[in-house]
């Protein structure tokens, strides 16, 4: 795809994003194929903190109809920042850590939040869900190894946790997420994920996402059943340093 109002740069990092694009959506195929899925189950969140809203608008150029971030922030002036005619077709994830006073921005833009991940944040976040006038869809975050600094609820709260964002009147319980602890066997995460995952449908029937797996797990994440994957290096490159 030629852009004849393109400078140089903006069409070579257009051609980066491509291959990178490519190169995940083989990475799926292979997997899925493997695991005797079909591929579409297994959809891309291209995850785009730290790079700026001209890589969201070229990501959606290419396809890319849902991005991840995961600072309010950074996040809150990127989206503003899109054309309209972008914003409109994007679902906008947040996965990052959630602090409550950030509650009311996140559900301004946020379509769906991945990250939510204790009781007080319920709350928190259908009001301002309510105050902006928006419906929010929520999984819950689970810590598969119950350490605390990454986020997660342990998996003993999750059910309770899906509960009360199942009776909050603007969310929308989709499911649960996990970051593969480190330095563990992201298959025996994953694993574990999935139970949760099905103990919570069983009370929850819509709750049918599962998203786990990043740039160097999402094969694992694939075997066993992620719907969503939430890819950032392995198509955008090295995130620039925080200095
Ligand atoms: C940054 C981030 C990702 C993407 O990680 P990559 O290794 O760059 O693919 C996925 N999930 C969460 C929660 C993240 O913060």
């Amino acid at each position: 795809m030629t852009d004849p109002s393109d400078s140089p740069d903006r069409a070579a990092r257009r051609e980066q994003l491509r291959v990178g694009l490519q190169q995940v959506h083989d990475r799926i195929e292979r997997a899925s194929a493997a695991a005797g899925r079909d591929p579409d189950e297994a959809g891309l969140v291209v995850v785009t903190k730290y790079f700026p809203a001209s890589d969201v608008e070229l990501l959606h150029g290419l396809g890319v109809r849902d991005i991840g971030e995961n600072k309010d922030q950074e996040a809150a002036a990127k989206v503003s920042d899109l054309a309209p005619g972008t914003r409109a077709e994007l679902r906008v994830h947040f996965i990052g850590q959630i602090q409550s006073k950030k509650c009311g921005s996140i559900a301004r833009y946020a379509d769906v939040v991945q990250s939510l991940d204790r009781p007080k944040l319920v709350g928190a976040l259908d009001r301002g869900a309510a105050t902006a006038g928006r419906q929010v869809e929520v999984l819950i975050q689970i810590s598969l190894d119950g350490a605390a600094g990454r986020g997660g609820v342990p998996i003993e709260g999750a059910q309770a946790l899906a509960d009360a964002v199942g009776e909050a009147g603007h969310l929308r319980l989709r499911g649960v997420m996990a970051v593969a602890p480190l330095g563990g066997d992201p298959d025996e995460a994953f694993g574990r994920l999935g139970e949760v995952a099905r103990g919570i449908r069983a009370d929850h029937p819509e709750a049918t996402w599962v998203s786990a797996g990043m740039s160097g797990d999402l094969e694992a994440a694939v075997r066993h059943g992620a719907t969503h994957l939430r890819v950032g290096t392995a198509i955008l490159g090295t995130r620039p340093s925080l200095g």
